[in-house]
């Protein structure tokens, strides 16, 4: 394929939606694998809808997914000569007139038509202007949109996804291309950018495939070759509905603070509506790259399973090294304010033992420091549930106590020599370890679920662990008169 260029086109009058991200994603794969060039485009000719803090945080989402374009931003509102020098083109083109319908009367043969039960389209009231009448508006100061001329018959396009799709131009609209104000309306700003921009395939979403066909009929206007189109089946939420806020059409970057990795996240939404066709799933951008190509885009919406994601960030996050499982931990550590960001360095050694102990059970980065909380503070509450339940037999603490006693002495404190310790202590009590061992878990962690319970003691250190007994045995004591009242 000679000089892929492709684009993605987002409008900072929302946020980079897991949509757009998605379409984003598509088309830096396909640049990437055909060797060619992935260009950012702000589409932001809508000033009073689009903000400079949306085109940051869209410009956020691309760089946290890794999403390196090679030419832009390139911004819409800064090329309006450009527009100009076009819509002047496309005025004497033959293809166009010139409305001077104002927005009051438009609405009101729109009102009047659906009253009718008309399907609306613009009447071509102003096509049948002559030539005197229209100097005369002109003349006047009257204000004129410039309408594309849409001509007769049928346009028809092979979509590189959805195959060959045509349409009736009787269904089509002549278009304003040209607002009255000088503004371009998004099509036509689009034909005259992808043209500008030497872009050889759109692939966006298939909601844009209405507009597919007007912009075809805009590139034969001004005479101009015609890219190829792939239009992306939409994604569905888990209801089979369009994706809504709670599922998924919220900003990428909120994934990124909920504790998924970019990694996931780009290997989640290349799956959404493509797959390699081998059964794979986790795959690394050099894989999804190898391996991308349109032809393997499914027709079937894809459904964002928010389920699914978190597994696989649970499978990336095991995949991940011990010191780079710390560096993207830590300020999730940070946030909840259980460790201090001198600490990453002066207790390094310490939260690389942390880590590993607790990943196998985390979906999220914010996982650690939930799930791990008395890893980094000595104030816990014990988990209510579980203490019905661990901590109901009155023997608990005397059990509690004679655990402390044992290990007191046990030299090294190490998981096999508490382990064997507490064995033995079980075996003389004629007791099971399970009495023990379940309790231990609640008085040192508060929880009744966490890594392998020698493991843990091992890392928290005989210091903090005999202090957490003792602290549970005076919990425990002080509310046993309580219970008997
Ligand atoms: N600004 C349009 C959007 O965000 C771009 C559509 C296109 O790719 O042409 O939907």
């Amino acid at each position: 394929m000679s000089a892929v260029r492709v684009r993605i086109a987002p409008s900072p009058s929302g946020f980079l939606h897991v949509g757009t991200a998605r379409t984003a994603v598509y088309n830096f794969l396909f640049a990437r694998h055909h060797g060619g060039k992935f260009i950012l485009r702000i589409e932001d000719t809508d000033t009073a809808r689009s903000s400079e803090e949306m085109v940051q945080v869209i410009l956020d989402g691309m760089k946290w997914l890794g999403l390196n374009w090679d030419e832009g931003p390139i911004f819409q509102s800064r090329r309006n000569e450009l527009y100009k020098e076009w819509g002047k083109k496309l005025a004497e083109s033959g293809h166009s007139y010139w409305c001077f319908c104002t927005p009051e009367e438009l609405e009101e043969r729109r009102k009047a038509a659906i009253s009718q039960k008309i399907a609306w389209k613009y009447d071509r009231k102003c096509l049948k202007l002559s030539q005197e009448e229209i100097e005369a508006n002109k003349k006047a100061g009257k204000p004129a949109a410039l309408r594309l001329k849409v001509p007769e018959g049928k346009t028809g396009f092979t979509d590189l996804v959805g195959g060959e799709l045509e349409r009736e131009n009787a269904d089509i609209e002549d278009m304003v291309c040209l607002r009255s104000d000088g503004r371009p309306t998004y099509n036509f700003a689009a034909v005259v950018d992808d043209y500008d921009m030497k872009i050889s395939h759109v692939i966006r979403g298939n909601d844009h495939i209405s507009n597919t066909f007007k912009q075809i009929l805009l590139y034969r206007a001004l005479n101009l070759p015609v890219p190829e189109f792939a239009h992306l089946p939409l994604i569905l939420g888990a209801d089979k509905k369009k994706v809504s806020k709670r599922q998924g059409a919220v900003a990428v970057t909120d994934y990124r603070d909920t504790g998924f990795l970019p990694e996931t996240m780009l290997n989640f939404l290349a799956l959404l509506g493509w797959s390699p066709g081998d059964g794979r799933e986790i795959m690394s951008r050099e894989e999804l790259i190898q391996a991308f190509s349109l032809a393997r885009v499914g027709a079937a919406n894809p459904v964002f399973d928010l389920q699914k994601l978190e597994w696989m960030n649970g499978e990336y996050i095991r995949r991940l090294p011990d010191e780079e499982l710390l560096a993207r931990a830590f300020p999730f550590l940070e946030k909840a304010s259980l460790v201090k960001p001198e600490e990453k360095k002066s207790k390094r050694d310490y939260f690389l033992r942390v880590l590993p102990l607790l990943k196998e059970r985390c979906r999220l980065l914010s996982d650690f420091a939930e799930m791990g909380d008395y890893f980094f503070k000595e104030e816990f509450d014990y988990d209510p549930k579980g203490a019905e339940k661990q901590f109901a037999d009155p023997q608990t603490a005397s059990r509690l106590e004679k655990v402390a006693a044992a290990w007191k002495a046990v030299e090294p404190f190490s998981k096999e020599k508490t382990e064997e310790a507490l064995r033995l202590l079980a075996e003389k009590e004629g007791e099971k370890a399970a009495a023990f061992i379940h309790p231990i878990r609640l008085a040192i962690t508060g929880k009744t679920m966490g890594p392998a319970l020698f493991d843990l003691v091992e890392v928290l250190g005989r210091k903090r662990v005999l202090a957490r007994l003792s602290r549970a045995v005076e919990y425990l004591k002080s509310r046993t008169p309580a219970a008997k009242t």
